[in-house]
């Protein structure tokens, strides 16, 4: 890796004080869901070998400053790259996290058998990547999510819990994801997701898919309504 300075820290531009309207009151954005944002380049601050139980990785942190919503934010995520990403489209994931999932297994949502799927089918091909965001709650925040756990458990579905709460139903974009790739000499790939707006929003960041492979692992009861929440409202794509 080339020599570089460490990056300057970054002053945060979004000191400004809560919503007056309430701490519970999340701000309200106009943005629709997948329009292009615009976003500096990203910057690569790290890259080391990384082994895990799937094999070894190399992976890679990544950091841009992004001008989403009409606030500069800074956006940090990490890329596991595994093989051969170059002579042909990798396999690739796109993963928001999810700590109740990822960190405590929670039974509530698939997130981490996703993860899990996404770390072994790419075991198996020898050569793929994993994108990991912190967009913790499909974009809306950690204490958000909490929130809407709580709104679930009085009977709303996690659309209509995240919409009381005054989010949209889906709260991410993609365009970090495709600056990565392209930063990692990737643009086209085989996308795992059953989400085909996330192929939409990949292309919309300049990467090409070439293909959307599924990604579906064996609901447990207790994520089952998500699940299907997440069939019929949010259009996600399942065989069964
Ligand atoms: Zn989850």
């Amino acid at each position: 890796m080339e020599s570089q300075s460490p990056p300057s820290r970054i002053t945060s531009s979004t000191s400004e004080p809560e919503d007056e309207s309430g701490p519970h009151r999340p701000r309200l954005t106009t943005q629709p869901y997948n329009q292009t944002v615009t976003a500096d380049a990203v910057q690569q601050i790290a890259s080391a070998e990384f082994p895990t139980r799937w094999g070894t990785f190399r992976i890679y942190g990544f950091r841009a400053e992004s001008d989403s919503n009409g606030d500069r934010g800074v956006e940090e995520a990490v890329a596991l790259v595994m093989g051969d990403v170059h002579s042909a489209p990798p396999l690739v994931r796109i993963h928001s996290q999810c700590l109740t999932g990822d960190v405590f297994h929670s039974l509530r949502c698939d997130c981490r058998q996703q993860l899990e799927m996404a770390l072994a089918m790419i075991r198996d091909l020898g050569a793929g990547i994993l994108i990991y965001e912190q967009q913790e709650g499909r974009g809306i925040g950690l204490m958000a999510k909490l929130q809407a756990y709580e709104l679930q458990d009085a009977g709303l579905d996690t659309v209509e819990a995240n919409e009381r709460l005054g989010f949209k139903a889906d709260h991410r974009d993609f365009v970090l994801p495709g600056q990565m790739l392209k930063a990692l000499g990737v643009s086209r790939v085989r996308l795992l997701s059953n989400n085909p707006d996330k192929v939409e929003a990949l292309q919309l960041a300049g990467v090409e898919v070439v293909e959307r492979v599924p990604c579906e692992v064996e609901a447990s009861p207790h994520a089952e309504e998500y699940l299907k929440t997440k069939k019929e409202k949010l259009g996600h794509l399942f065989s069964s």
